[in-house]
């Protein structure tokens, strides 16, 4: 097999579909390529910030990725984690996080694409985890909210990434829609052979964030609980989330809070609008927003292993 080009046919299909349903397709432009953020938007973290979910390799960033990280430090989001959803775009994401401080990477095939999952497939990943940037295994796991994969197709490819975690000893990033029974009885399986996993964009209900806990995940947070529609549900979960285990994320392009204090043309969410969701955070569980900040960011230095992986292997680099 021939490693897919970037950017990537089958992922970009799903892209033009939005991985969210509910989310309008994202505009070609955003009116921040120009100008900039929104001066109501422009937000400052009191401490450093790690977006633990951010698909900057999504094509909507091609055209302004520096104006868009200098935004995101300006905001205080210091450290990134690239989504890596199938080979082409963890590719492209360990290749940003080796150029530049402050950026890693994750290496994984998506639940949409799980029809893809190969030997070959597998030994491409097996590579790219290896790289001292990939930080985690993952975007993988299950989506039985779309089916764009079938789920006997989604469980194998879950089965296989494990089982890679379980090879290097990275941490698992992991998405569920609509499928939280599923990947808790899969992963009390698995839980003795990996270190750590965490569900990111949790929008479940009580019952599975307590199975999650029963299993020691971490749990990732995004803008969903900006979402008046859909998301409010998430407040009264917040302190059954332990403040060890809980991170942060935008997921940006996707999932711009619905909420925030000024539109924004294109509606393509960035990691500078972070502090506004731990902002957010806070205010529902009761802590200040410098506690939540602190909080979550050392969670995800500990999580992901940052301090290890930010010194003597790689480079110096320019910028970020
Ligand atoms: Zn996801």
């Amino acid at each position: 097999m021939t490693a897919p080009t970037w950017p990537h046919p089958v992922y970009d299909r799903y892209n033009a579909r939005s991985l969210y349903e509910e989310d309008p397709v994202l505009a070609e432009t955003s009116d921040t390529q120009d100008t900039g953020l929104p001066e109501a938007l422009r937000f400052q973290s009191p401490s450093p910030l790690v977006d633990i979910g951010a698909n900057l390799t999504h094509e909507s960033f091609a055209r302004d990725l520096p104006a868009t990280l200098q935004r995101a430090r300006e905001a205080g989001v210091e450290t990134l984690i690239l989504t890596g959803t199938d080979l082409a775009h963890a590719e492209k994401a360990a290749e940003l996080a080796s150029e530049q401080d402050g950026l890693f990477a994750t290496a994984g095939l998506h639940p949409h694409a799980a029809s893809e999952w190969s030997a070959a497939l597998e030994a491409g990943m097996r590579d790219l985890q290896r790289r001292p940037e990939v930080v985690a295994v993952g975007e993988c796991g299950l989506d039985f909210n779309r089916n764009f994969s079938t789920p006997a197709e989604q469980e194998r490819a879950l089965e296989a990434q494990l089982g890679l975690a379980a090879e290097s000893g990275l941490p698992v990033f992991l998405h569920e829609r609509d499928a939280g029974e599923r990947l808790a009885e899969i992963l009390h399986a698995w839980r003795d052979d990996i270190s750590r996993a965490v569900v990111h964009c949790f929008t479940g209900e009580r019952r599975t964030l307590h199975r999650y806990r029963d299993l020691d995940l971490h749990i990732g947070l995004t803008g969903w609980l900006c979402d008046e529609r859909r998301g409010h549900h998430l407040r009264d979960l917040l302190s059954d989330i332990p403040l060890e285990r809980l991170m942060v994320e935008t997921d940006c392009p996707y999932l711009l809070p619905r909420n925030l204090p000024a539109k924004l043309k294109g509606r393509r969410h960035e990691p500078a609008l972070l502090p506004w969701i731990v902002r957010e955070i806070a205010h529902w569980r009761g802590n200040s927003e410098a506690e939540m900040a602190t909080a979550t960011t050392t969670t995800a230095q500990r999580f992901f292993d940052l301090e290890a992986q930010a010194t003597p292997t790689r480079p110096s680099k320019e910028g970020y």
